[in-house]
Parts: C-alpha cells; sequence; structure tokens
C-alpha cells in the first residue's frame, strides 16, 4: 500500500493492518521503521489535534533523552485515509504490553531474554513514573494509562508509551477516552453508573491509573479488587468496587476488602513506597488532588532501589527484595534467609536544618551492598536525582565495600567528609575508606546545610 504523508512524501506500508483497535487499524511499512494508524472515521478536528500534538505540544521535541520513552505522532497520514505515523518502537528491542507481565500465568510465559526479574520491575515503574512526569509537567494528560498501553522489555529496562494521538491538552484537546477498565479513575468509573455524574480525563485521573499499575507491576494484583462484594450484580459489583465504593485492599481503617488468605502487600515496598501506594488508595480515591504526583513516585522508587538486597536463592524468580527496617532478611518472592553477612550498615540521611548541628529527618534510606553507590543527590541537600542529568554529574562520590568482615565506605569524590564516633569528629579524605559502625554519624560535606547520615548496623 502506498501512503502519503501531509507534506508530500510517499512510503510503502503492509496492506494487511497487524493490529485493529476501535479508533482504527495499525500497520507496518515496508522497511519496518514506521508504524501507521489508519482512522476509521475521519473529522477534520482530528487532524488539527494531531497537528497540534505534533507541533505544538512535543514532550520528545524539548527532551531529546525522552524520545525513546514514547511512540510520538511524527507525521500525519493524508492519502488513503487520514492517519498518523509513528516510530515502529520493536526496531530495535522487543516490547511487550505491560499487561504481559501482570499474571502470574502470562508472565510465565515471557521468553526469559524480555522477562527480567523484580529489581528490574522497580526500574520499569520508575520508568513510568518518568514518562507520566514528562507529560503532566507540559500539561498533557494521556487519558488511557493502561496495560496495553505501557509497552515493556523489562529486561533491558526499557518502558515506553504508547496511544499518543489522543492526547488532552486541558481547554485545547478535548478528551475522547475515557480510560480502561481497571486503571479508571474513581470519578470517571462513577459517570459511567449514573450518566452526568462523573468527570473527565485529567493529569489526576492519570495518576489514579499509574498508581494502580505500579502497584500490580510490583506486586502481581489490583490494589481495589478483594473479596468484598457491592452487589450481587457482577457488572454493578465491578462498577462500584472500582468506583464509588472503591475500597483499598490495604486500607489501614478498613479491612473488609482485605484477601483471606496471607498475601504479598505494600509493605513489602519499604515504608515511603507504602505509604504512597496508603495515599493513592485512601483518601486518593476521594479527593484526586492529594494522588501523589509521578515525580513523587519516581523518586520514592529510585531510593527504594537502594534499599534492596539479593535473595541468595539462585533458583528465586524475584532475585532481590527490599530489606525492610527491624526486619529479618527473608526473601518474600520465595521464602529464602539471607544469612550472609551476619550484618549490613544502613544509611539513614538527614537534612541540615540551616543552623550547625541542626538536623531534619529527610527522605533516604540506604541500604549498604556490595559496591553500592552513593551519588551526589544523596549528600547534596535538595537535589533530586531526577535533575542530575550530566554524565560527569552522575558519577559515584563514594561506595560500600565489604572487605574481610568488614563494611568500609570508600570515599571517591566527597570532599570534607567527616565522621562523628562517640563525640570525636575525624576527616576522611578523598581516595580513603572508613569502617562503619553501629552509631556513628557522617557529615557529608563541609557547608553549614550538609547532609548527615546515621550509620545503623541492622542483623541480618
Ligand atoms: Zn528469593
Amino acid at each position: 500500500m502506498l501512503v502519503t504523508l501531509t507534506n508530500g512524501t510517499m512510503e510503502h506500508y503492509d496492506d494487511e493492518p497487524f493490529a485493529q483497535g476501535g479508533q482504527g487499524a495499525l500497520h507496518l511499512s515496508k522497511d519496518r521503521r514506521w508504524v501507521i494508524k489508519l482512522y476509521h472515521e475521519t473529522d477534520t478536528s482530528r487532524a488539527k489535534a494531531l497537528h497540534q500534538i505534533i507541533e505544538n505540544y512535543n514532550v520528545t521535541k524539548q527532551d531529546a533523552s525522552a524520545a525513546s520513552l514514547f511512540a510520538w505522532p511524527n507525521a500525519i497520514v493524508q492519502a488513503p485515509r487520514l492517519g498518523v505515523r509513528m516510530a515502529n518502537v520493536n526496531l530495535q528491542l522487543e516490547h511487550r504490553p505491560l499487561t504481559w507481565w501482570i499474571g502470574a500465568r502470562s508472565y510465565r510465559r515471557l521468553p526469559p531474554a524480555i522477562r527480567g526479574n523484580w529489581l528490574d520491575r522497580i526500574l520499569i515503574a520508575a520508568n513510568m513514573a518518568r514518562i507520566a512526569w514528562l507529560l503532566h509537567a507540559t500539561g498533557l494528560c494521556h487519558s488511557d494509562f493502561s496495560g496495553d498501553n505501557f509497552l515493556a522489555n523489562v529486561a533491558n529496562h526499557h518502558a515506553v508509551l504508547i496511544d499518543l494521538d489522543s492526547l488532552v491538552v486541558p481547554d485545547v484537546l478535548p478528551p475522547e477516552m475515557l480510560g480502561t477498565g481497571d486503571y479508571m479513575a474513581p470519578e470517571i468509573v462513577m459517570g459511567r453508573l449514573r450518566p452526568g455524574k462523573g468527570t473527565g480525563p485529567s493529569i489526576y485521573t492519570d495518576l489514579h491509573s499509574l498508581a494502580v499499575l505500579i502497584y500490580q507491576l510490583l506486586l502481581m494484583r489490583h490494589p481495589l479488587k478483594g473479596p468484598k462484594q457491592h452487589d450481587p450484580d457482577s457488572e454493578k459489583d465491578d462498577l462500584l468496587a472500582l468506583g464509588e465504593r472503591a475500597l483499598y485492599i490495604e486500607d489501614p481503617d478498613d479491612s473488609s476488602n482485605r484477601p483471606t488468605v496471607p498475601f504479598n502487600g505494600a509493605w513489602l515496598l519499604g515504608e515511603e513506597v507504602e505509604m504512597l501506594m496508603r495515599r493513592a488508595f485512601t483518601v486518593g480515591l476521594r479527593s484526586p488532588m492529594q494522588r501523589p504526583l509521578a515525580a513523587e513516585w519516581g523518586d520514592a522508587l529510585t531510593r527504594m532501589i537502594e534499599q534492596t538486597v539479593p535473595c541468595a536463592n539462585p533458583e528465586c524468580e524475584g532475585k532481590a527484595f527490599v530489606l525492610l527496617r527491624d526486619q529479618r532478611a527473608v526473601c518474600p518472592w520465595c521464602g529464602t534467609k539471607l544469612d550472609r553477612p551476619a550484618q549490613v550498615p544502613v544509611l539513614r540521611l538527614y537534612d541540615g536544618a540551616g543552623q550547625a548541628g541542626h538536623y531534619q529527618a529527610g527522605r533516604g534510606r540506604v541500604v549498604g551492598w556490595q559496591s553500592r553507590k552513593l551519588h551526589r543527590w544523596h549528600v547534596q541537600p535538595g537535589l533530586s536525582e531526577r535533575a542530575v542529568t550530566r554524565p560527569e554529574e552522575r558519577r559515584p562520590v563514594a561506595e560500600f565495600q565489604f572487605k574481610g568482615s568488614k563494611w568500609l565506605l570508600a570515599n571517591l569524590s566527597i570532599p570534607d567528609l567527616r565522621v562523628v564516633t562517640r563525640g570525636s569528629v575525624r576527616q576522611v579524605a578523598v581516595n580513603e575508606s572508613l569502617t562503619l559502625e553501629h552509631g556513628q554519624q557522617l557529615i557529608l560535606g563541609g557547608e553549614r546545610a550538609a547532609r548527615l547520615a546515621l550509620v545503623a548496623m541492622q542483623r541480618l
């Protein structure tokens, strides 16, 4: 099939579509570089909206590093009928819908080369948060975040968002999609049961879908689907469970929707991510503006990775888990107890409170493990990992090492690193190592606002 773009370029595509959707059919170009969606119905407002998405609201134009995270529309098809062209995301790396990783049975059927482990899933979740953040920071909402619209190659830590031709720009591009079943925000689901009462898609409805996807990806379960029955009619029951009567299966005040069998819940994700889940699925269900922002998810997931330890069982499918505060080191995915080394150092980070010697609890908790690194965003107050993009600024500044039954922290480049042990202060020069001990305080720099790390040795 010969296809003509609005700029006059002609390209060859397969005659047979490789997929059919509600809005149109998808065809692959003969050279495999592009995918086009040819719409079933054509109207002039769609052509105008596509032009806006390509020219005025194009996230990938402002940030080249973002280009691979989106199958962003890049040309409008004029003939044989109206359509839109995007890059073929499977050209260099195989991607599959995230849905494959959410179901326990489909996950086992994934080829090992793309399947990945639980640690890889956290990185995918952080990537998804970044994708959402890039859209939302531009004022855009996707309106249909789902397991089918995020494609992933989990083993290669890559996620990409598709279906961007129906983006919503509040007051400019009206919503076309209301979302997909399990991922719809309660305020949208309510409109299904009582037409005229629900609201339309927004950044806040995207944030609900994002929270559900992250929960599912990390815990393989839907956060609102528990044993509670709201109505004998199953369709109505579903609408109530996701809408008006939505109830978190881990709600701390109402256990009526809690699974009746032991299950892996959000407590396994560490305190910070658990609290975000709780906010999203308790107060955030009814107050959309209280839902965690995409950037909050990204930051918390990045910090969660620093609290993981590898599982000792080589057969374990999870391969890693979060070492929880004051908990035994037992892998929740396979039940194996981690018993070596006998203890690990845990650094809790504090922010300077403006006055020398005064500190307040910060967000960071880093579990020391062989070769784990500290970076600028650990030592510099107020710096987020997201904000550090230049490679030279991303170099590690310190590294944990386990040598001869002792835990060391090697100072790679922190100027003025000091350690306070039982009241005495000692300088640790660059290229020098420090033996970590319970109760030490590390002052991570010379400025008055320098961060402080409190060292605790946690027994496994
Ligand atoms: Zn395990």
